[in-house]
């Protein structure tokens, strides 16, 4: 299966990137990995109708604020077989306050199948997992098997016990690093380079890729290339993510 980074910045659009956002495309289906304004281009990577699953970690506006965005589904509709958004508990009707009038198009006007589905629900398709990140809203990762393949998302969160679950065994572990190395802030979590190249150690990870760099304190491209050699003495297979940037799993 083919991952794509369609954003890979924290917190916002800058000359690095746009906010965070993936694409797995499997051979059933597309899902989408958070909602930052990155997806404005998931459009050029649909090209079967096949399934498409959006995970929302959580409802921080760099998950999200690409949504409004889905609008360019409209003209492929007939490539796109349903449409289903996944969501923190209890997080539904905020979302249906975001995705509506007066702030953009509701989903129903995309004339596609959609269901908003609450992490726990029970229609939810097995092989994806989650687990609760630490983070200081409620936040969650995502791990998804797939063609005998492994994938764990782990968004927003500092290092944590469901963080190295998610991470178990896995082909390859796609974390954020929103901070430079040394930084930790318990108050807001979230990880460092060391910290996403010691979680993949001590998880048994084949591959380990950075994303969702946050603008502010990665503000060159430069600055990621520092933190993937800074995660490669810990964890050799790490890399950081791009915009663009492909990877077959
Ligand atoms: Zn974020
Ligand atoms: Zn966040």
């Amino acid at each position: 299966m083919k991952l794509v980074f369609l954003g890979t910045n924290g917190w916002y659009d800058s000359p690095t990137g746009n906010t965070v956002c993936a694409l797995l495309d499997t051979n059933k289906e597309y899902i989408v990995l958070d909602a930052g304004n990155g997806i404005h281009k998931l459009d050029k990577y649909i090209s079967e109708k096949k399934p498409i699953y959006l995970f929302l970690s959580h409802l921080h506006l760099d998950h999200v604020a690409g949504i409004h965005v889905m609008g360019k589904l409209k003209p492929i509709k007939h490539l796109v077989e349903s449409l289903t958004v996944i969501v923190p508990p209890k997080m539904k009707g905020y979302l249906d306050k975001l995705i509506n009038v007066p702030y953009t198009m509701p989903f129903s006007r995309l004339g596609v199948t959609t269901n908003v589905l609450e992490i726990g629900d029970k229609s939810l398709p097995s092989w994806m997992q989650f687990q609760p990140m630490e983070h200081s809203v409620q936040c969650w990762g995502i791990k998804i098997t797939r063609e005998g393949r492994t994938v764990s998302y782990g968004p927003d969160t500092g290092i944590c016990d469901a963080l190295r679950v998610l991470a178990k065994d896995v082909d390859c572990l796609i974390t954020e690093c929103a901070y430079k190395s040394g930084e930790r802030n318990p108050a807001w979590p979230h990880l460092n380079p060391e910290d996403c190249a010691t979680v993949a150690k001590e998880s048994n990870v084949k591959k380990l890729i950075l994303t969702h760099f946050e603008a502010f304190r990665y503000s060159t491209l430069e600055d990621r290339k520092v933190a993937q050699e800074i995660a490669q003495k810990i964890f050799p297979d790490a890399v950081s993510a791009y915009d663009g940037n492909e990877f077959i799993i």
